[in-house]
């Protein structure tokens, strides 16, 4: 049997049958468009009489080197008659004259991506005929001069220009601005114009047999599908190349048939915020092309409502159906001939993400959807916009027009940020307290020194730097805005200035930058903040909540950040990072003591004094997150990240040593001296403290068993917290972690510790106390010897950044600047491991190492903290393997919330809600859907 090219508007039930009963495919082979119409034609709606040509009769055009496929002519032929009996009109016939379209529609909607003809059909003697039909021949002759220019361009592939330009000069001789104004004398040599254009440009009369304009017009939509725009689109939105597009042809209806007379576009709800009005823009007297197109000043559908009020009512009542129908927000095409409602097409309307969140929510209160449903129709990085301050769009097209946009760097850490350029950490602290104006920090790199003046800023711009700089980890803890590693920015800091090619900008003057998308404009762009507190969001989160079986906690340090985690919705703190407390200013230099101690008694002072400070540190986390698990990781970098850099030293020493040969008095003499032996000394500790790999060296539990005075100070001032703030009559529920272990036995010593401390500082009060001991699962020796761990171990924080690292054995900043990116191109590896979850190789060890922890302890509690828990893909991995908890930036939460819920909904074996849905029409009325 030879292959079905052509099904008819009226045959939806043969080309279900032929798929299945599958929607999704019935949409390939027809298209969203044409399934749609076919679908709408059983609705109560009225859609102009037609039939669809399949994607296949496109491929097979396309495989074939551009030949139309055997039988599709005839099949065409055929076709048509059905409508011309179903209309009582004729193609050609000048007395009663069928005009048709031909419009592509692919499985994915591609908004004007693809080509349509209007007015198939006319020619000289069917002009003349439906000028005497309508009574009007202004309108016949500006339909015949559309076709003529639709189809030069798009079939035969003339430029606009010729066609716009003949327009142009009418318009001006006849001094009206808009074509609608033109009068049959002006449009009768307009139409022989174009003709002459198209003899012109082709060699050939344009083709006045109605079946030749057809099939050429069908070659030509098959041919857009290969077009340069449409290929475009379809890798911008990752749409497969093998589609192919449908073909509807389509009987004509008039909007530009006069005052009565309106074609238009209409939204069921509003794509901008999700209000439940209808929205969009019509024109009267016009063909739906000029809509579309942007030539004309449109008006909004407000108008319409004046203009024709029970034409509105209809379209408004049309879009709440189809919206019941197709169970989401409708983009909808219409036409008004002579004060009869037309449908042209309907689909699924794009949307921001606020409207999303809108929409989904809203469809559930309307019955139209379910909870679950709802929470299918948001994504992770819809939620993650309300987030974020953003450029206001129009702002920042206009920056773009204006050839403002200086470079692009990494996006590493999202959101807009505006402020004046700042060159150096002191001193965008010293500008925070003296200025008004909102600060960028700029820095070739940034290093944990360089924090207060982050914290002092707005947004943060390095001209070095990758993914996974301590810019960009520090920014995205902080929900700072970041660029980094925006390599063409030269920063002189003697000059004080930044350059890009030619432009140059000083210190204190206006930078805006884009974390989201890493794109550094000069000058201020106007942001906004959308908005958290959004009611929209907040119900659908809290639905995800319901759902997901993953607890969401949050990797916080400061109690400033465990506050704004637990408005996002944080159960517990997963990771409080100490060594970002020894950082402080104030701290860092008792830090050095400590380090630089040569005696026990000197490291213990320096030791009693950071105790204090950790004590309230602590306490103010356990405050804030009263009765939620707070985990504290015992220190974990090596200890020259507290030092100074050896260039710094050296340089520093050499500088005194100069001064030194020229000091005058006394007095300057010793204190240089004294200097250069200070700085001496630490350049010595430096230098005996350098690892060639310290990554693999001195940190983490090493640390601590070698230092045994520093976990014993970090537990006592976590116990001390903990009895504070019982006294204060809190809830405290602490938890010690420790990092890096590869190997049980390195728990016992750090263990006896805490317990001895709990004891000394809780005394009987330690049973009562809900306190926690665990560790880090990062090395792949701890995740293959899990059994043993959790025999000591009362839970597990997968460390998934360095366990991939040491599992991958490669370093992350080296990999994603030598290597990585390659291995991306080349498909070696399908995804960045350092942003999503490696399944077979990490997510093995984790996967084993639960289960072996958990048949030595079957409650263990398991998670893991780091980049991942974050990550959405890597959170429905975290949900398959059973794991308790993610943990993740204050900012993720919410993110997060929503994918642990999605992870439930996708698990497979659930059945899809939504399929097979749109086929009953009489489901389209069902209002108890949920
Ligand atoms: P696109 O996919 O670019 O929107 P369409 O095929 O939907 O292309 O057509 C473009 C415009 O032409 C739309 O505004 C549509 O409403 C109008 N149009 C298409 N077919 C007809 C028809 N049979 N009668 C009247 N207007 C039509
Ligand atoms: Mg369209
Ligand atoms: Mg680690």
């Amino acid at each position: 049997m030879s292959t079905r090219w052509i099904y008819s508007f009226d045959a939806l039930d043969a080309a279900t049958e032929k798929c299945g009963g599958d929607w999704d495919e019935v949409r390939g082979l027809l298209g969203g468009k044409g399934a749609n119409l076919a679908d709408m034609s059983r609705l109560d709606v009225a859609v102009p009489p037609g039939f669809t040509i399949t994607s296949e009769a496109c491929n097979a055009y396309l495989d074939v080197g551009e030949r139309l496929p055997d039988g599709l002519v005839a099949e065409i032929e055929s076709a048509l008659r059905d409508v011309e009996a179903e209309t009582g009109k004729t193609l050609g016939d000048p007395v009663n004259p069928l005009l048709v379209s031909c419009r592509s529609g692919a499985k994915f909607s591609m908004p004007g991506m693809m080509d349509t003809v209007l007015n198939i059909g006319l020619n000289d003697e069917v002009t003349d005929g439906m000028a005497s039909i309508f009574g009007d021949r202004h309108f016949a002759l500006d339909s015949y001069r559309r076709l003529i220019q639709m189809f030069s361009t798009v079939v035969m592939g003339i430029p606009e220009a010729p066609f716009e330009d003949a327009l142009l000069a009418a318009r001006v001789a006849r001094d009206v601005t808009s074509d609608s104004d033109l009068t049959e004398s002006d449009l009768e040599p307009i139409v022989e114009r174009f003709k002459k254009i198209f003899r012109n440009h082709t060699g050939r009369d344009f083709p006045s047999d109605p079946m030749e304009q057809l099939t050429m017009a069908v070659a030509a939509v098959f041919r857009s599908w290969n077009g340069k725009r449409a290929f475009a689109y379809r890798k911008a939105s990752g749409i497969p190349n093998d589609l192919g597009t449908a073909v509807n042809v389509q009987t004509m209806v008039f909007g530009n048939l006069g005052s009565d007379s309106a074609t238009g576009v209409a939204v069921s709800r509003s794509a901008t915020t999700g209000a439940p009005a209808i929205e969009g823009d019509f024109l009267m007297n016009a063909q739906g092309e000029d809509v579309v197109a942007g030539i004309r000043q449109t008006n909004t559908i407000d108008d319409l409502r004046v203009e024709m009020p029970e034409l509105f009512d209809e379209l408004e009542q049309a879009a709440k159906m189809l919206e019941r129908h197709y169970r989401d927000m409708q983009d909808i095409e219409f036409t008004i001939e002579n004060g009869k409602l037309w449908l042209l097409q309907t689909r699924d309307g794009k949307r921001t993400a606020q409207s999303a969140v809108r929409i989904a929510v809203d469809l559930v209160s309307d019955g139209i959807l379910t909870k679950d449903e709802a929470l299918e129709r948001v994504t992770p990085e819809q939620v993650e916009f309300f987030l974020h301050p953003q450029f206001s769009a129009p702002a920042k097209d206009s920056a773009v027009d204006d050839g403002r946009l200086l470079t692009k760097g990494l996006n590493v850490s999202p959101g807009a940020a505006v402020g004046i350029a700042v060159f150096d950490a002191d001193l965008a602290e010293k500008w925070s307290s003296e200025r008004d104006e909102a600060l960028i920090l700029v820095r070739p790199e940034t290093k944990p020194d360089d924090v207060h003046g982050m914290l002092a800023s707005a947004g943060v711009l390095t001209s070095s730097g990758g993914r996974t700089s301590h810019a960009a980890l520090v920014a995205r803890q902080f929900g700072k805005p970041a660029v980094v590693g925006a390599k063409e920015i030269v920063l002189d800091l003697e000059a004080r200035t930044m350059t890009v090619g030619a432009a140059t900008i000083n210190e204190g003057d206006w930078i805006s930058i884009d974390g989201t998308t890493g794109e550094v404009f000069v000058g201020e762009i106007e942001t906004k903040l959308p908005d958290i507190e959004d009611a929209w969001l907040m119900s659908l989160l809290a639905w995800a909540d319901d759902v997901r079986d993953l607890d969401v906690w949050t990797n916080a340090d400061y109690p400033a950040d465990a506050e704004r985690a637990l408005k996002f919705g944080a159960n517990g703190i997963g990771l409080c990072r100490t060594e970002h407390m020894f950082f402080a200013t104030d701290r860092l230099p008792i830090m050095q003591r400590m380090i630089m101690a040569n005696h026990d008694s000197d490291r213990n002072e320096a030791l009693e004094e950071l105790l204090p400070l950790q004590r309230s540190d602590f306490a103010g986390l356990f405050r804030a997150m009263d009765n939620k698990r707070v985990i504290i990781r015992l220190l974990d970098p090596p200890l020259h990240e507290f030092l100074p850099n050896v260039d710094d030293l050296v340089r520093n020493a050499t500088d005194l040593k100069i001064r030194l040969m020229n000091a005058g008095d006394l007095a300057e003499v010793n204190r240089l001296v004294r200097e250069i032996e200070e700085t001496e000394t630490i350049l010595s500790k430096v230098e005996a403290l350098h690892e060639s790999n310290p990554m693999l060296g001195l940190r983490g539990v090493r640390l601590g068993i070698l230092i045994p005075e520093l976990p014993e100070m970090q537990v006592r001032a976590l116990f001390e917290a903990t009895a504070m703030v019982l006294d204060e009559g809190g809830t405290p529920k602490p938890g010690i972690m420790v990092p890096l272990i590869s190997h049980a036995a390195e728990l016992t010593p750090i263990k006896e510790i805490v317990d001895r401390v709990a004891l000394e500082v809780l005394g009987e009060r330690s049973d009562e106390v809900d306190w926690q001991f665990g560790t880090m699962i990062e090395t792949p020796r701890a995740a293959v010897t899990a059994a043993e761990i959790a025999g000591v171990a009362e839970f597990f924080s997968f460390g998934t950044n360095d366990l991939t690292q040491m599992t991958f054995g490669i370093s992350r900043d080296d990999a994603e600047k030598a290597f990585l990116l390659g291995y991306l191109e080349l498909g070696i590896l399908a995804a960045n491991p350092f942003n999503t979850l490696d399944r077979d190789g990490v997510g093995a060890l984790v996967r084993s190492a639960v289960e072996a922890g958990r048949a030595t302890r079957p409650n263990i509690h398991v998670g893991i903290c780091g980049e991942h828990g974050g990550d959405p893909r890597s959170i429905a991995l975290c949900d398959e393997m059973g794991l308790d908890y993610v943990s993740c930036s204050p900012l993720r939460v919410p993110v997060a919330r929503l994918a642990a819920a999605q992870a439930v909904l996708n698990r497979p074996g659930r059945p899809d809600p939504d399929a097979g849905l749109h086929m009953d029409p009489a489901k389209g009325v069902v209002a108890d859907a949920g």
